[in-house]
Formats: structure tokens, sequence, C-alpha cells
């Protein structure tokens, strides 16, 4: 069986945690651009040139998002599925994915208000590798270091309290016309529960081709 899917909801809603829960699960990649992006050599061009939009909260060019994920979707890892989380960000680029002729099976939509957002991010702290802890909850351990891979904890520039505004604005805006876009593919989940009760519920609405 195949499975491709897609998780909506706004930055900070616990999208990457349930990716990364399902790609588990299912023993499929979860492909998240954002970490794409955070993973290229520090002193490219090219990661120079997305840090600027990125530090600011503001979306990296479509045709520079599409070039990097075709790159990932490639590879043979994708074949029985995967999980993009942070992409499509608007509708521009769930056409060109569609143009790509990727399919796509489920749509998650994470639904959490802008209040519980703007707390979870401010406190958000991940490390170099991706994994991702608060300064509320879950707190690491051992307070700064993740409890995964012993790297320090830090805050994006991106969760610093403009870029959060400026994130949020861009979701009203553009990410949340792609709930029109997959109408009939959405799959509408309680973001504001229990890490385990958000997964279960995604766990049972996904619908297999
Ligand atoms: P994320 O880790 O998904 O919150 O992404 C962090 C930042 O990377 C975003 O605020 C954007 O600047 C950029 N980014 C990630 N994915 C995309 C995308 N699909 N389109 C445009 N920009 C993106």
């Amino acid at each position: 069986m195949i499975m491709r899917l897609i998780m909506l909801g706004p930055a900070g809603s616990g999208k990457g945690t349930q990716a990364e829960m399902l790609a588990k699960k299912y023993n499929i990649p979860h492909i998240s651009t954002g970490d794409l992006f955070r993973a290229l050599d520090s002193n490219s061009d090219l990661r120079k040139e997305i840090k600027k939009y990125m530090d600011k909260g503001e979306l990296v060019p479509d045709d520079l998002v599409i070039k990097i994920l075709k790159e990932r979707l490639g590879k043979p890892d994708c074949e029985k599925g995967f999980i993009l989380d942070g992409v499509p960000r608007n509708v521009t680029q769930a056409e060109l994915i569609k143009k790509m002729g990727v399919e796509i099976d489920n749509v998650i939509n994470i639904e959490v208000s802008d209040e519980e957002v703007t707390k979870r991010l401010s406190s958000r702290r991940v490390c170099k590798n991706g994994h991702i802890f608060s300064t509320i909850y879950p707190k690491p351990k051992k307070e700064g270091v993740c409890d995964v891979c012993g790297e320090p904890l830090f805050q994006r520039d991106d969760d610093k309290p403009e870029a959060i505004k400026e994130r949020l604005k861009i979701y009203h805006e553009q990410t949340s016309k792609l709930l029109e876009y997959y109408q009939n593919l959405i799959i509408p989940v309680n973001g504001e529960q229990p890490i385990e009760e958000v997964f279960n519920d995604i766990v049972d609405g996904l619908k297999w081709m």
C-alpha cells in the first residue's frame, strides 16, 4: 500500500511531531522543506539566499522550494509514499506539485488557535538535527540539551515574536487557501489535545488507497 500525505496547519500546530510519528509507524519518509533548508551547507549561496527569507518568517520563493522538493521526492525511499510537512505553503506550490505528477492521498489539517500557536512557538527550542522541545512542554530532561542526540538546544530566529506574527499572517492569507484546494482529501484533527490523542485521530482518519 502507498501513503502520500500532506500535513497542513500553522507553524507550531504539531505537524512536525505528528509527521515524525507517522513516518515511524508507516515506514515512509518525513519530508519537511524547513528541515531540508536548515540542513543545507551554511556557507552555500543557496542557503544564504534562503536564510534571508526564513529569518524573517517570510516564504522562500516557490521555484527554490519546488526545486529542492523535487530532488527529495525523486529519491527511492519515496516510492512507498511520504509525508510532506510545511509544503505546499500556497496554492501555487500545490499546483506545481500536481504538475510534477505527484498524487496525494490524504491531507491532514491540524487545527490550533493563533493564541496557542504563539505560546508554543515562543517556547519552542530545537537542536541542529531538528529534534523539538519546549521551555513549557515537553521539556528536555536536561535544560538546554537535546534528549535524543545530546546537541545544544536553541531558539530558531523565526520563532521570535516578529517572525511568529509574520508566519501567522502568511498562514491565514495563503496557506489556509489549501483547505479549499484539497477539500475532498482533508481530514480535520483537533491539534489542541495531547500528542498521543492527536496521533490516534490522524491514524483513525487516514483513508488507504
Ligand atoms: P518550517 O520549519 O516549516 O516552519 O519552515 C521554516 C521557514 O522555512 C518558513 O518560515 C519559510 O521561510 C521557509 N519554508 C519552509 N517551507 C516552505 C515552503 N513550502 N514555501 C516557502 N517557504 C518555506
